[in-house]
C-alpha cells in the first residue's frame, strides 16, 4: 500500500514539507517486508508489531519514524501476547497507538498532523466496538474515519511539524503523514476483511 502511493506521498510532503515523507516511508516498509518471513512459527500480532516498530525506529527517520515506530510500540504493548484480536482489541490496540503519537509529538487535533487521521479513526473503530462489529469491520470503521480525517486537513494550517514554518501558506494541502495513516488503516482494513 505505501509504495503503490510513494509518489503521492512524496507529492504532498514536496507541497508543505521537504518531499521525503514517501521515501522515508516505503524505505521503512520494505525493510519490514522481508523480516515478516523470518518470524518464528506461533508469532503474535503483537510480535509482528513490535517488529514492526523496531524497523520503522532504524529506517524511516525525520518526524514520521519515531511517531509511526511509537504507534507501533505501543500498538505491541497493547495487544500483548494475544493470538487472536476480536473488535474491542483493535480498538484498544488503535488507541494506544494514537496515544503514543500524541505523547510522543504533542499535537492536538486540527494541528495538520496525522493526529487529524488517527483520533477520529480511534472514534470510529470505538463506537463500531461498541456495536458489536468485529475486527475486520473495526478497522474498515477506522479507515473510513481516517481517510475523511486526512481529507480534512486540507483546509488547516499546520501547527505542528516542518509544515507550521509555512504558516498560513500549508492551508490549502493535505497533511502528508495523515495521509500514510489512512493508507495503513486501509492496508490492514483490506487484510483483516
Ligand atoms: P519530516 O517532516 O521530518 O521530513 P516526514 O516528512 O517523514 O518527516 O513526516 C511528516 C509528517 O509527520 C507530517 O505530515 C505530520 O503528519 C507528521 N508530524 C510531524 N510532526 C508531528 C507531531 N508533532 N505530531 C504528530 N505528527 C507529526
Ligand atoms: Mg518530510
Ligand atoms: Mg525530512
Amino acid at each position: 500500500m505505501i509504495s503503490d502511493h510513494r509518489v503521492e506521498l512524496i507529492t504532498l510532503d514536496r507541497e508543505i514539507g521537504d518531499g521525503d515523507h514517501g521515501e522515508n516511508m516505503d524505505r521503512g516498509f520494505q525493510a519490514v517486508l522481508p523480516k515478516l518471513d523470518d518470524l518464528a512459527a506461533g508469532s503474535t500480532p503483537g510480535d509482528v508489531l513490535k517488529l514492526v516498530a523496531t524497523t520503522l525506529i532504524s529506517t524511516v527517520g525525520g518526524a514520521a519514524g519515531p511517531l509511526y515506530g511509537t504507534a507501533y510500540l505501543k500498538a505491541a504493548a497493547a495487544a500483548g501476547s494475544a493470538v487472536s484480536l476480536d473488535g474491542p482489541a483493535i480498538a484498544a490496540i488503535l488507541t494506544a497507538a494514537r496515544d503514543g503519537v500524541v505523547t510522543r509529538g504533542k499535537a492536538e487535533s486540527g494541528d495538520k498532523t496525522m493526529i487529524d487521521a488517527w483520533t477520529p479513526a480511534v472514534d470510529a473503530a470505538d463506537a463500531a466496538a461498541a456495536a458489536g462489529v468485529d475486527a475486520a469491520g473495526v478497522f474498515a470503521a477506522a479507515a473510513d474515519a481516517a481517510e475523511a480525517g486526512a481529507v480534512a486537513t486540507e483546509p488547516l494550517v499546520a501547527r505542528k511539524g516542518r509544515a507550521s514554518y509555512l504558516g498560513e501558506r500549508s492551508a490549502g494541502h493535505r497533511d502528508p503523514g495523515a495521509e500514510s495513516s489512512a493508507l495503513l488503516l486501509r492496508a490492514a482494513a483490506d487484510a483483516a476483511a
